[in-house]
C-alpha cells in the first residue's frame, strides 16, 4: 500500500494553526490522533481546527476536564489524555463513543488510547526541529479523500 502521508515543517505557531484549519476543512467528522512531546504543537494545531468551526473561545489543553467541546452546528471534542496511564483509564472516561459520533475529535496523547481509536482516522505526529520549527507528519488512514495532500500544496 502506498504511504498516504505528508510531512510539513512549520516555523511559527500561526503556521501550525493553519494546518489545523486545513485538516478540519477536509474532514466533516472523525478522529485526529495527535502524538508528540510536550510543547511540540498539538494544542496549537487543535486551536486551528476549532478556528475552522468558528469556535470563539480560546483553546487550551483540557488538562483537568480531559475533554473540551467547541463549535455550534459542527462539534469538535478535544481530548488530552496526558494524565491517563493507558486504555483502561481512557475507557473509564466513558467518552470513547464520541470517537464514532458525527463530530470531529482531536485526541492529544493518543498513544494512551491505543486499541480504542477507530481504524479509520488521521494520525499526526509532531517533532521539535529547532527553535520555532516543528516537523509535522500527517498520515491518512482511510478518512480523507484521495488528493488530500493538495490542500497543503
Ligand atoms: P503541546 O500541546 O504539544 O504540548 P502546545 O501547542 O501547547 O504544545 O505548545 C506549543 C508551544 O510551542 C507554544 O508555546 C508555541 O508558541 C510554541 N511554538 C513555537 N513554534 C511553534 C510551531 N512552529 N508550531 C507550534 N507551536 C510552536
Ligand atoms: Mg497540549
Amino acid at each position: 500500500m502506498s504511504k498516504d502521508s505528508l510531512t510539513i515543517e512549520t516555523v511559527s505557531p500561526e503556521e501550525t494553526e493553519r494546518l489545523g484549519r486545513a485538516i478540519a476543512a477536509l474532514m466533516p467528522r472523525g478522529v485526529v490522533a495527535l502524538r508528540g512531546d510536550l510543547a511540540s504543537g498539538k494544542t496549537c494545531f487543535v486551536r486551528g481546527m476549532a478556528q475552522h468551526l468558528g469556535a470563539p473561545l480560546a483553546v487550551h489543553s483540557p488538562t483537568f476536564t480531559l475533554i473540551n467541546e467547541y463549535g455550534n452546528e459542527r462539534k469538535l471534542y478535544h481530548f488530552d489524555l496526558y494524565r491517563l496511564r493507558g486504555p483502561y483509564d481512557v475507557e473509564d472516561l466513558g467518552s470513547t463513543e464520541l470517537f464514532e459520533a458525527d463530530a470531529l475529535c482531536a485526541v492529544e496523547w493518543a498513544e494512551r488510547a491505543e486499541g480504542l481509536l477507530p481504524d479509520t482516522r488521521v494520525d499526526i505526529s509532531f517533532q521539535h526541529a529547532g527553535d520555532d520549527r516543528r516537523r509535522i507528519t500527517i498520515t491518512n488512514h482511510g478518512l480523507l479523500d484521495p488528493g488530500w495532500p493538495n490542500a497543503f500544496g
